[in-house]
């Protein structure tokens, strides 16, 4: 809890997602309590099982890579899918999200750190042919994008992806309306708001004591 002020006080104009994988139910109403209503997990069975026992005006967000098979899982409980990757999930998300009659706000995750090849994430300079790809289905609407920093401890090199993710968020920004730009985790969340992050997902810097 140590760090929560501070991150509340540079957090004041961006969206903060607490990322509230791997703890415990306790853990996550203290966070509750203190108003916070965002959060964020990274497995589907993880979500659904904290979803049914956890305030029901929580609003979860799905961050991580999603498994079409486990995309009927969340569907129910999620208000945000920050990780859309493929045409194929986007599809899977229709289908699952018609059958409720929803509609799914999800985020385009990008990848931008080029050394890092094992990361999930639509390559930047597909960026238009996927949007326009899965812009026309009925029950997912395209509300922004998701990016994650590369690992380093490089500030410069940091920047530098977040200042492209902006640069792409520009452009979609005007061309298809994207709202939110989710950059910046523990680590890095301050140099993303610096590079226009409209949402940090903030999970180790919280929780740790
Ligand atoms: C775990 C995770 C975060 C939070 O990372 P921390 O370093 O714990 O703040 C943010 N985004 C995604 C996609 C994650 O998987």
């Amino acid at each position: 809890m140590i760090h929560y002020n501070e991150i509340k006080e540079n957090t004041k104009n961006t969206t903060l997602v607490v990322v509230s994988k791997q703890q415990p139910l306790e853990k996550i109403q203290t966070y509750y309590d203190l108003d916070e209503r965002i959060f964020a997990e990274n497995r589907a069975q993880e979500l659904k099982q904290k979803a049914t026992l956890l305030p029901k005006d929580i609003q979860w967000h799905f961050i991580g890579h999603l498994q079409r098979n486990k995309v009927k899982d969340i569907v129910p409980y999620v208000c945000c899918i920050q990780s859309l990757d493929s045409i194929r999930l986007a599809k899977e998300i229709n289908k699952e999200c018609k059958k409720l009659n929803k509609v799914m706000p999800c985020l385009v995750e990008f990848h931008f750190a080029k050394e890092d090849t094992n990361k999930t994430g639509i390559d930047p300079k597909d960026a238009i042919a996927f949007i326009e790809a899965v812009k026309h289905l009925e029950h997912i609407e395209l509300v922004g994008m998701m990016t994650m920093g590369p690992h380093t401890e490089n500030e410069e090199e940091i920047r530098n992806t977040f200042k492209a993710a902006n640069k792409l968020f520009k452009t979609l920004q005007e061309k298809y309306n994207f709202q939110i730009l989710s950059m910046g985790m523990s680590s890095d969340y301050k140099l993303a708001i610096e590079n226009g992050s409209t949402m940090v997902r903030i999970g180790s810097k919280l929780f740790k004591d």
